[in-house]
């Protein structure tokens, strides 16, 4: 029989550490919000997927299993803006179309770069919210037949006084809140508790699907009620997401799945605190954010930034700094070195007695309790990772004076292994190279068996970035390294044109 390890996580609808408890029992079913695909992810962004990930292979380690959804956000306004620009005003449905799925294929096989150099388990499956238009249009259309939704000049609003439960997750006063106002934005860090927006009606210069309610194209929440049922059925055991999703998108997706199916439809929310850049949050409006090529480029090896997120509480503000890195650094280097004397033969014979010498099997027993008690209460690394190191150093200072034999030495590479199941950072580091659009990397990539050139990826802050620290460069007289940044940002498709006043402005090659 198999055996689980009980986890308890903390639950954003009862604000309670609460034991997992799957209605399949040992299967636990997992919606994560996932990407907007129309740039780099940021390392905030990655912080939530990291986070998730860290959940998931606990729960792998702990003896479930798990059938995990992420959706591709590949439709909504953001993407919309960016993909259509250079189109004509009278370009085609067709060709609208074409141009968002450019940006978004692209952007989505570089998200997939990024997790597996992070070594993030990629989901069992990563529906594209334009692959369930269909279902999309067949949940509103429910809403509207119970009398939960309403069509106005071709967009299609939910309403909320007709869901008494909304606000359970975010706590809302409703006395307190507005009513009757429609919002026409599904920007999700607009703070509106207004009826909102499922459908909307199509404007021009925008792609746009067929109804019942004429042309448009979904709003954003419900793209995840959709395929969430779609994919994991009408319950998800726990759902996923940074601390911003709780309101408005996570309240709308409970409010339109459960106004839908009629019944609870999540069992645990589960959110990760934002990563912070000098007391502010990382992103992408704010442009204080780094990619994880940007940390690549440094000499930073995705893995340490995997390590560096995952030995702090994923309920914690953090931080982000290089310091942090370096730290991260210093850790895994210890682990390694230590997993390298374990598997190397001991000394002959030891080099004396130690009479406090704890048996090493025993020692490791009492890590194993203390690993596992932590990660088990809410994902607490910051213990569980302690619980490591005391094990380390004393196995260290035992070995020295008695050495292990192989067996314990073994028995050691065995937790290690099982802690390195959840961490994915010993003993080895991620292959630099990983990351296809890394600075000096080729001019070209191959994208869905397409080669593109890398100015198309690029996004416009991403040059604006090399551009800035080339000029910081020439600044400094450092020529060799601007000559070098010119000359990536040639092999990038981007020539660079030094302007008479001082300023540089760049066109696409
Ligand atoms: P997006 O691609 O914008 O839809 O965001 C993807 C995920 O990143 C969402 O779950 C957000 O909650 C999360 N997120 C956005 N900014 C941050 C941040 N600074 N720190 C941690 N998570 C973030
Ligand atoms: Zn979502």
């Amino acid at each position: 029989m198999r055996i689980i390890r009980p986890i308890s996580l903390y639950n954003t609808l009862t604000r309670k550490i609460e034991q997992i408890s799957p209605i399949i029992p040992g299967e636990v079913k997992v919606y994560s919000c996932g990407p907007t695909v129309y740039n780099f992810a940021h390392i905030g962004n990655l912080r939530t997927f990291l986070f998730q990930d860290l959940m998931k292979r606990t729960l792998l380690a702990a003896g479930y299993e798990v059938r995990h959804c992420m959706n591709i956000t590949d439709v909504e306004d953001k993407i919309i803006r960016d993909s259509q620009v250079d189109l004509p005003a009278d370009a085609t449905n067709e060709a609208r179309h074409a141009a968002m799925n450019r940006l978004t294929d692209r952007y989505t096989v570089l998200f997939l770069e990024d997790l597996d150099a992070m070594r993030i388990l990629r989901p069992d499956v990563m529906p594209k919210a334009t692959g369930h238009i269909g279902q999309m249009k067949i949940l509103i259309q429910n809403l509207v037949d119970k009398g939960l939704a309403y069509a106005r000049e071709g967009s299609v609003y939910f309403r909320i006084a007709g869901f008494p439960n909304y606000g359970c997750l975010a706590h809302l006063d409703r006395e307190g809140m507005q009513s009757g106002a429609s919002m026409d934005a599904d920007e999700y860090d607009k703070d509106h508790a207004q009826d909102f927006v499922l459908w909307k009606a199509a404007k021009t210069g925008e792609p746009t699907w067929d109804s019942a309610w004429g042309p448009g194209r979904p709003g954003w929440h419900i793209e995840c009620s959709a395929m969430g049922i779609e994919l994991l059925g009408g319950h998800v055991d726990i759902h996923t997401g940074g601390v911003d999703l709780i309101f408005p998108h996570h309240e709308n997706e409970i409010a339109q799945s459960e106004g839908a199916l009629g019944h609870p439809w999540v069992s645990m929310w589960v959110h990760g605190e934002f990563l912070m850049v000098e007391g502010e949050k990382m992103s992408k409006s704010l442009g204080n954010f780094y990619t994880l090529r940007d940390l690549v480029e440094k000499g930073i090896n995705p893995i340490t930034f995997r390590y560096a997120i995952q030995s702090n509480h994923y309920r914690k503000l953090l931080n982000f700094s290089f310091e942090g890195l370096k730290a991260a650094d210093n850790s895994l280097k210890r682990i390694r070195a230590f997993r390298k004397r374990m598997e190397e033969d001991g000394a002959q014979a030891g080099g004396g007695t130690w009479k406090e010498a704890l048996d090493p099997v025993q020692r490791l027993e009492k890590a194993r309790i203390a690993f596992w008690e932590a990660m088990a209460d809410d994902l607490n690394t910051p213990e569980a990772l302690a619980a490591l190191f005391t094990l380390i150093s004393d196995l260290n200072a035992q070995d020295d004076r008695i050495a292990l034999t192989r067996e314990e030495r073994d028995a050691v590479l065995g937790f290690l292994d099982e802690t390195d199941s959840i961490f994915a950072a010993w003993p080895h580091e991620s292959p630099m190279d990983v990351l296809a659009s890394v600075t000096g990397l080729p001019a070209t990539a191959v994208l869905g068996g397409v080669s593109v050139s890398m100015a198309e990826i690029l996004s416009p802050e991403r040059i604006q970035s090399l551009i800035a620290a080339r000029q910081a460069a020439r600044d400094a007289r450092n020529w060799a390294e601007s000559d070098r940044l010119r000359d990536q940002l040639k092999a990038m498709g981007i020539v660079l044109e030094d302007r008479k006043d001082g300023t540089v402005g760049w066109r696409r090659a």
